[in-house]
């Protein structure tokens, strides 16, 4: 996947049945080598899916960790991937902090995601500008599944960036995952380590998308506000 791009939307708690008409233009826009993913909330995975617009992948954006049981308003990855879905973001740091999702817990909802054949989107960040890229690999050691899981994406997310139109420099992108990188390699080994996408996220926009997808190691992006734009999302894909 390293030699693709991917380009993944995040709606949040955002977005509508109409905004679902712009899949084709999306799948338009991408060029060779670029994938684009959706993620809708969970009341429109299987309408998206049901549009079959060839070249987009549909995504959900949590799942319980749990196969199935008591777990009302709850989604079990089974059912996600039942709808069509072919990926689950787990790990978001809006449900890191507002679900107080902790890091095992994390592990344990990507581990429900590849056993249910989704493929986890495994969302890691440092809360404040200038951490250590030591600690988001630290995070994402302990976010990661068991075993040798199949279908994995990590995306770097510094939390500061997301929403606030901040971003950090490429360069500091491209160091953050040279350490994401290492630490894939030394949990999964050298080629499955080396072959999952990582992607930056956190205000993303088609002025900046490309400056970031040239870094090396930066395999996509991940992309929320501008993503509810059509003009705006279309554009970022185009610049991927
Ligand atoms: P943003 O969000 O693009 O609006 O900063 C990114 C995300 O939270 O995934």
């Amino acid at each position: 996947m390293s030699m693709n791009k991917l380009v993944v939307a995040n709606w949040k708690m955002n977005g509508s049945r109409e905004l679902l008409s712009a899949l084709p233009r999306f799948a338009a826009a991408a060029g060779p080598g670029v994938q684009v993913a959706v993620c809708p909330p969970f009341p429109l995975i299987a309408l998206a899916v049901d549009r079959g617009v060839a070249g987009i992948v549909v995504g959900a954006q949590d799942c319980h960790a749990a196969p199935c049981g008591a777990h009302t308003g709850a989604v079990s990855a089974a059912l996600i991937a039942e709808a069509g879905a072919r990926l689950v973001i787990v790990g978001h740091s809006e449900r890191r902090r507002q679900c107080n999702e902790s890091d095992a817990l994390v592990a344990r909802k990507a581990a429900a995601a590849v056993a249910a054949g989704l493929g986890p989107l495994i969302c890691v960040g440092e809360e404040d500008e200038g951490e250590d890229p030591g600690t988001v690999a630290a995070q994402l050691r302990a976010s990661l599944p068991g075993g040798a899981p199949a279908g994995i994406v990590v995306a770097y997310e510094p939390v500061w960036a997301i929403g606030s139109g901040r971003t950090p420099a490429p360069s500091r992108v491209a160091s953050v995952h040279a350490a994401l990188r290492a630490a894939l390699i030394a949990a999964l080994g050298d080629v499955a380590g080396r072959a999952v996408p990582i992607l930056y996220g956190g205000s993303v926009d088609a002025a900046n998308a490309a400056a970031f997808t040239r870094e090396q190691d930066v395999d996509g992006v991940l992309v929320g506000g501008a993503s509810l734009d059509r003009e705006a999302f279309q554009a970022i894909i185009a610049a991927v």
